[in-house]
C-alpha cells in the first residue's frame, strides 16, 4: 500500500455572539482546525487533524509543501517509520511548535488507514484497554459569565446526567472563591469539579486561593501559574489536596519528562493533535505510569481529534476522562463527522469502527472555509 495524495482542508466555524465563551484567554468568535486527508492507491483514505496553533496558514503550508511530499509513496503500515522522516525533514525548524502539531494530523491519518486496512478501531490495532472512557463538560462551556448565569449552566449538565465539569476562572481572588463555591452548592457534593485557569493566577493568588478551592471539594486544579513554573505547581502540589493538572502546553517527551520528574502535577493533560499523534500520546502514557499519574487527554479540536483522544484513552491502563465540549451550536462537534457520539452514564464510547471510527462529512468542510483572524479577542 502506498501514499499516493494528500489534501488539507482548512476550515473556520463562528461562534454565535450570544453564546460567546470569555476565559483568561479573551472572547471566542470563531474555531478553526487543519484536516488532513490522505489517500492511498488502494482506495483506502485517512482522515487526521492538526491543532491550528493560531497559525492556520502556515501550518498548512507546512503541511502541503513540506511534510506531504516526503510521504509520497510511502507504505503508511510504516507510519512509525514515516513519522521519524518527517522530524528529520524539519528538523532545522525545532523539535515542537507548528512541527509536531502539522505531523500530528498525519500521523492520526497514517493510522487511521491503519486501521482501515486491519478492519480495527485503532485502539484495538494498538491494543484494546477500555471500550468507554468517563466523559467531563469542558470545552468551550461554563466561562467566564455572571454567578447566576454559571450555576444555572452548571446544573443543566447535572440534570443532563454529566458527573464532572470543568469551569474557567482566572478572574481574580474574590469572584473566583464565590463562583466556584456557589457552584459546588448548586450542583451538590457528588459531581466532580475541576477548574482552569489557563496559566492566569499570580503565584501568590494561586497559593491563597488553591486553600479555599480544597473546602469546595475541587478535584483539580488545572494551569493555574505560567505553565513552566515547575517548582510553584509542586509547592501547590504538596500544600493541597486538591490535585494540579497540566500538560497541554507541553510538546516533547524531554518537556513532559520535566515536569513529572517536578513532581508537578497529579494529572498530565496532553493534546494528540499538539505533540505529533497518538504514538507520542502512548510515550507519554508510559512516562506518566512510571510516576503512577494518570493521563487526561487535552482536546480543544473538532470531533476528529477527540476521535484520536478517545482511540489513545482505549490503549492505555492510566486514563482518566475525557472532556467533551457541551456548548451549543458547536459545529466542530456535531457538523464535521457524520456519525453522532454515545455518552451515557457519565461515559463516553470509544468509536469502534475501523480506524478513527468516525467518517467525515466533506460538504460541511466545503461549506465552512478559513476566515482570517485571531479565534480569541
Ligand atoms: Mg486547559
Amino acid at each position: 500500500m502506498k501514499i499516493v495524495k494528500i489534501t488539507t482542508h482548512l476550515v473556520s466555524v463562528p461562534v454565535e455572539e450570544k453564546s460567546a465563551w470569555v476565559s483568561s484567554l479573551g472572547r471566542a468568535v470563531k474555531r478553526d482546525c487543519l484536516i488532513v486527508e490522505m489517500e492511498t492507491d488502494t482506495g483506502i483514505v485517512g482522515i487526521g487533524e492538526c491543532y491550528h496553533g493560531s497559525s492556520p496558514l502556515s501550518l498548512d503550508r507546512l503541511v502541503q509543501k513540506v511534510l506531504a511530499p516526503v510521504l509520497m509513496g510511502k507504505n503508511p503500515l510504516n507510519w512509525e517509520l514515516n513519522k521519524s522522516l518527517l522530524i528529520k525533514r524539519a528538523k532545522l525548524m525545532g523539535p515542537f511548535g507548528l512541527i509536531t502539531m502539522a505531523v500530528a494530523g498525519l500521523e492520526i491519518a497514517m493510522l487511521d488507514i491503519v486501521g482501515k486496512h486491519l478492519g480495527a478501531p485503532i485502539y484495538q490495532v494498538l491494543g484494546g484497554f477500555r471500550e468507554w472512557a468517563p466523559v467531563y463538560v469542558g470545552g468551550l462551556c461554563l466561562g467566564w459569565k455572571d454567578v447566576d448565569d454559571l450555576c444555572a449552566e452548571a446544573k443543566k449538565y447535572v440534570e443532563q446526567g454529566f458527573k464532572a465539569m470543568k469551569l474557567r476562572m482566572g478572574r481574580g481572588y474574590e469572584r473566583d472563591v464565590d463562583s466556584v463555591r456557589r457552584v459546588r452548592e448548586t450542583v451538590g457534593p457528588d459531581i466532580r469539579l475541576m477548574v482552569d485557569v489557563n496559566q492566569g493566577y499570580s503565584d501568590r493568588d494561586a497559593m491563597k486561593i488553591i486553600k479555599k478551592y480544597e473546602e469546595c471539594d475541587l478535584f483539580w486544579l488545572e494551569e493555574p501559574v505560567p505553565h513552566d513554573k515547575l517548582a510553584i505547581m509542586a509547592r501547590l502540589r504538596a500544600m493541597s489536596p486538591v490535585n494540579l493538572a497540566a500538560g497541554e502546553n507541553s510538546f516533547t517527551l524531554g518537556d513532559f519528562k520535566r515536569v513529572l520528574d517536578a513532581g508537578a502535577v497529579d494529572i498530565i493533560q496532553p493534546d494528540a493533535c499538539k505533540i505529533g499523534g497518538i504514538g507520542d500520546m502512548r510515550k507519554v502514557a508510559v512516562l506518566a505510569e512510571s510516576h503512577q499519574i494518570e493521563v487526561h487527554p487535552h482536546i480543544i479540536g473538532t470531533s476528529i481529534a477527540l476521535a484520536a483522544a478517545l482511540q489513545f484513552v482505549g490503549t492505555i491502563p492510566n486514563a482518566g476522562m475525557i472532556e467533551w465540549d457541551n456548548s451549543e451550536g458547536n459545529l466542530f462537534r456535531d457538523g464535521i463527522i457524520k456519525d453522532s457520539y454515545e455518552i451515557a452514564d457519565g461515559q463516553i464510547k470509544i468509536p469502534s469502527a475501523p480506524g478513527l471510527g468516525v467518517e467525515v462529512d466533506y460538504d460541511f468542510l466545503k461549506e465552512y472555509p478559513y476566515v482570517d483572524g485571531p479565534c480569541y479577542v
